[in-house]
C-alpha cells in the first residue's frame, strides 16, 4: 500500500522549473531513497513532502488523502537535516522531548518515550548533555531520535549522514537501516551517494534535472538501468555502441558493434531492426584473456594502461584498438596464471553470454 503518492507535481523557483511532472509512489515500511546529481530537485520533493514549499501543479497524497495545502505541522511526517538543528540551550533528554511537550504529551508518558527513543539509537547515558559536548555522530542520533519519539508515518531525512567522516557514515549506515526495521516507519532518504543508496534502500527513485530517470531496486537500478543516465551514475560502466541486424528468438538480437564485429545478446527492450544500441557492461563483468601460444582468444583486442590492486579486485583500464577505453575488474586470485599480464601488455577482452544489459539508444520512458 502507498504511504505517500505525488502525482504529476512540478515546481517553479522564479520562471525556473525544478521538477518537471514529477510522479512516484512510497510504500508503507519501505526505506525509499531518492538518488541524484547535485541540484537535481531531490531536497525539493522532500521539503514538498513535508509541506515547506508547495507544488505548483500536481498533487500530493498521503494515505490517500490530498495533503498539498496542510501545512507542516499538521502533517504526521518529520524531518532530518544533516545540521541537525538541534536546540543548544537544551540537554539531549529536552531535545527529544520537545516535540512531545508541545503536543501536551502527559509527563509521564513524555518520560517513557524519551528514554525508549533514546535506547534506540545508544544514547540512553546521554540524555544530560547539551548538544555541544556531543560528536557529530552523537548529534546526528539525538536529532533520530527527536524525529521518531512521536511516531510519524514517516520520516524524511535529507543528506543527513554527509557531514560524518567515512566510518562513522558506514556505521550510522547501518544503524539507520535496522532502526527503520524495527520501527516500520516509512523512510525517504536523499543523498548524492550511489553506494548509500544502493546498500540501504529498498527501492531507489534516481533523478536528474528535476524528473524521474527510474524507480526501482537497488539490483534493478545497477543491473538494468533504463538509460545511460541512470547506468553512468550507478557505479562504473562500459558502453560498446552497436545497430540492430536481426531479431532472434528467445528477446535476442544479432547486433552489429561499432568497433566490428557481429554479437549475440539478449534485451527486455523490444528492438526494430536497423535500430542504434547501447551494451552495457559493469567492470566486473568482463573477462580478460591473457594470449598464451597457440590460443586465439575471444573479444576486442586491447593493451593494459593501468591497474590497480584494491585488496579484493584487481582494476585494469584497457585501451582498445579503436581508442576506447574499457574498465574491467577482476577478483584478486594469485594462483591464476592469467593475473601476470602487465602495463602495456597485449589483451583480449570479451564478456559472457547474457551478461551484457542492451538499451535503446532513442530516449526511453522511465521504468
Ligand atoms: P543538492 O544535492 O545540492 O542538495 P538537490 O538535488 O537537493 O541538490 P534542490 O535543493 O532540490 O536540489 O534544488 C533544485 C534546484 O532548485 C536548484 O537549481 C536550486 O538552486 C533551486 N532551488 C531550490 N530551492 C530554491 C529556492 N527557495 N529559490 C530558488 N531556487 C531554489
Amino acid at each position: 500500500m502507498s504511504v505517500i503518492q505525488l502525482s504529476k507535481v512540478s515546481k517553479r523557483f522564479g520562471g525556473q522549473e525544478v521538477l518537471s511532472a514529477l510522479s512516484l509512489s512510497v510504500r508503507q515500511g519501505e526505506f525509499f531513497t531518492i538518488l541524484g546529481p547535485s541540484g537535481c530537485g531531490k531536497t525539493t520533493v522532500l521539503r514538498l513532502i513535508a509541506g515547506f514549499e508547495q507544488p505548483d501543479e500536481g498533487h500530493i497524497k498521503l494515505e490517500q488523502t490530498e495533503i498539498s495545502k496542510t501545512r507542516a505541522e499538521f502533517r504526521p511526517v518529520n524531518t532530518v537535516f544533516q545540521s541537525y538543528a538541534l536546540f543548544p540551550h537544551m540537554n539531549v533528554f529536552e531535545n527529544v522531548a520537545f516535540g512531545l511537550k508541545m503536543a501536551k504529551v502527559p509527563k509521564a508518558e513524555i518520560r517513557g518515550r524519551v528514554e525508549e527513543a533514546l535506547a534506540m539509537v545508544q544514547l540512553k547515558d546521554f540524555s544530560d548533555r547539551r548538544p555541544d559536548q556531543l560528536s557529530g555522530g552523537q548529534k546526528q542520533r539525538v536529532a533520530i531520535a527527536r524525529a521518531v519519539v512521536n511516531k510519524p508515518k514517516v520520516l524524511l531525512l535529507d543528506e543527513c549522514l554527509s557531514a560524518l567522516d567515512y566510518k562513522l557514515r558506514r556505521q550510522m549506515q547501518i544503524e539507520l537501516k535496522q532502526l527503520q526495521r524495527q520501527l516500520g516507519i516509512t523512510f525517504i532518504y536523499v543523498t548524492h551517494d550511489q553506494e548509500e543508496a544502493l546498500s540501504m534502500s529498498d527501492r531507489v527513485l534516481v533523478m536528474h534535472k528535476g524528473s524521474v530517470q527510474q524507480i526501482g531496486t537497488p539490483r534493478e537500478i545497477y543491473e538494468a538501468p533504463s538509460n545511460l543516465f541512470v547506468a553512468q551514475f550507478i557505479g562504473e560502466i562500459n558502453v560498446f555502441e552497436g545497430l540492430v541486424e536481426a531479431e532472434l528468438p528467445d528477446y535476442s538480437y544479432r547486433v552489429r558493434l561499432a568497433h566490428g564485429g557481429v554479437r549475440e545478446v539478449r534485451s527486455d527492450f523490444r528492438f526494430a531492426q536497423g535500430e542504434a544500441v547501447h551494451i552495457l557492461l559493469r567492470p566486473e563483468d568482463l573477462r580478460i584473456h591473457y594470449p598464451r601460444t597457440g590460443e586465439s582468444p575471444p573479444g576486442f583486442q586491447g593493451k593494459v594502461i593501468e591497474r590497480n590492486y584494491t585488496g579484493k579486485t584487481l582494476d585494469s583500464l584497457i585501451q582498445l584498438e579503436s581508442g576506447q577505453q574499457l574498465r574491467a575488474s577482476e577478483f584478486f586470485d594469485e594462483n591464476d596464471p592469467d593475473f601476470d599480464y602487465r602495463i602495456n601488455e597485449s589483451v583480449w577482452v570479451d564478456w559472457v553470454h547474457g551478461w551484457e544489459h542492451v538499451i535503446p539508444q532513442r530516449p526511453t520512458e522511465h521504468a
